[in-house]
């Protein structure tokens, strides 16, 4: 059995999604699977520690203001390919 996840009302299953790890203006510098381990990676605290593995990172981390979302493949593709492919507004703005 799947282990389903709520995003935007809409229920899908959690393998079926991606850890993005996003900077504070929403520009994605990394993605993973949830089911890439042993262990699914089920909230935002276990998907940055893939990424922030002491707690000194994760400090810096929050004054970066760095996020970790959840986005199904849909949302990967408009909103964080483009981060991936240097075609962001992100990057436009910056
Ligand atoms: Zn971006």
């Amino acid at each position: 059995m799947d282990l389903m996840v709520q995003i935007d009302g809409q229920a899908v299953p959690l393998a079926d999604c991606f850890w993005v790890r996003a900077t504070a203006n929403g520009c994605a510098v990394g993605s993973i699977r949830p089911d890439l381990g042993d262990d699914l990676i089920a909230t935002p605290q276990q998907a940055q520690r893939e990424w922030s593995a002491t707690k000194r990172q994760r400090e810096v981390d929050a004054r970066r203001g760095m996020q970790h979302l959840l986005l199904t493949h849909e949302q990967w593709k408009t909103q964080a390919e483009p981060c991936f492919r240097g075609q962001c507004q992100h990057r436009k703005a910056a």
